[in-house]
């Protein structure tokens, strides 16, 4: 009997894992016919000062509309596309209509300058762009260039492990984008193995500090301390720390205090439409009142 129940859980296990496979292999041949049908598009999460909850930036987040499975989650296609290349043309995709989403608020709000945030693979670095003499940090250039937009209303978010497993090619086109202006920033920070000596010979602006550190910053007196400790880590640095996930007036009250400045998270608002963010900073220029929101 209990040799049968061994079996009978091998096969669930060898069924789950090739139903998986299956899974993936599917997603991966929709994602190919993604691109061309249009079935992508942009949210923005305003990135806002917590103290005064004025916009500083968007951060843009790809979405995947699904012919049958309805709106699907970066966090379930990204890394297929990435390990099928098509990353490239997706990051292309992206790039290019987060720059042309942030020209167009600097027209309809000239006084306010606010930035988009972009984020970037690995793999992107390695792509081919109009040739192969064209690097990444070139064609990102040459994109904000054709569009107007200042390189100071660009920031590039990276991974620390992308960072961690350079050896010296992606370094080398970050500084290339940040001699230009743009500014770039270490996403998901304190997730990874950063160390003080790695930030200092990193060309990095900004430290989005992963939102598991902001959810236990209430509840846990040691990782308040922690988060304490990285907040005065950036200022040495001058680097500018931004906030991920917040969700609670507590959780921005004890970021105001440490003196972190610039966040994100649901408690200021969720990713919004194109439509939905150009709505927001018209409101905002305008003074009124803001109601919550969320994106369809
Ligand atoms: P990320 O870059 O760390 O983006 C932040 C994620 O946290 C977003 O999830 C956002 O919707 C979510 N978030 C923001 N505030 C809150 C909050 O208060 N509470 C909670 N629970 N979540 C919050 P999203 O949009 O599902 O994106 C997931 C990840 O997918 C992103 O994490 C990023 O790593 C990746 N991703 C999204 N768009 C792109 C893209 O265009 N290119 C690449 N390479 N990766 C992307
Ligand atoms: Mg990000
Ligand atoms: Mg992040
Ligand atoms: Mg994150």
């Amino acid at each position: 009997v209990a040799k049968d129940a061994g079996k009978d859980r091998w096969r669930r296990y060898e069924s789950s894992l090739h139903s998986a496979v299956v899974e993936r292999h599917k997603l991966r041949a929709d994602l190919d016919r993604a691109i061309a049908d249009g079935a992508f598009l942009l949210h923005f999460q305003p990135i806002v000062g917590i103290g005064d909850g004025r916009t500083h930036g968007f951060e843009a987040l790809v979405r995947w509309n699904h012919p049958t499975r309805g709106m699907v989650s970066p966090a379930e296609f990204i890394s297929v596309a990435e390990e099928s290349g098509l990353i490239v043309p997706l990051g292309a995709w992206v790039l290019r209509n987060a720059v042309e989403a942030a020209a167009q608020w600097r027209l309809l709000h000239p006084g306010e300058d606010v930035y988009v945030s972009v984020n970037v693979s690995a793999r992107q670095f390695r792509g081919q762009f109009k040739g192969p003499e064209q690097s990444f940090a070139r064609w990102v250039l040459d994109e904000i260039d054709r569009m107007g937009l200042p390189p100071a209303s660009l920031l590039v978010e990276m991974t620390e492990s992308l960072l961690l497993h350079d050896d010296g090619e992606v370094t080398a086109e970050l500084a290339e984008l940040r001699a230009a202006g743009v500014r770039i920033a270490i996403d998901d920070f304190g997730t990874g193995f950063s160390s003080l000596s790695y930030l200092r010979r990193l060309p990095v602006d900004v430290l989005k500090l992963d939102k598991s550190f902001i959810d236990t910053i209430a509840s846990s007196a040691e990782q308040h301390a922690v988060v304490d400790m990285i907040v005065q880590l950036a200022a040495i640095l001058q680097l500018q720390i931004v906030a991920e996930g917040i969700e609670t007036e507590a959780e921005r009250d004890l970021l105001v205090a440490m003196g972190c400045h610039l966040g994100q998270g649901y408690l200021f608002s969720r990713p919004l439409s194109y439509g939905d963010a150009s709505q927001w900073l018209l409101e905002e220029a305008s003074g009124l009142q803001r109601g919550s929101r969320t994106a369809a």
